[in-house]
């Protein structure tokens, strides 16, 4: 009868799935906008890669 909802439990398996997307997304970010060959030494293949990613989402580097 009471208009009140228990309060929202994020389950455990949900949990586990962000507490691994969310650094997986975060190296990605890094490597994407900030790297920029630093610590990844990527060839110049992946460089460029980067790069026209970083143009994409319109990072300014240059
Ligand atoms: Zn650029």
């Amino acid at each position: 009868m009471s208009g009140l909802s228990a309060p929202s439990v994020i389950s455990f398996p949900r949990l586990r799935l962000w507490l691994l997307a969310v650094p997986v997304l975060l190296l990605i970010a890094y490597l994407v906008l900030m790297d920029n060959g630093a610590i990844s030494q990527t060839g110049a293949y992946l460089h460029e890669l980067m790069h026209d990613g970083r143009h994409l989402l319109g990072v300014p580097c240059h």
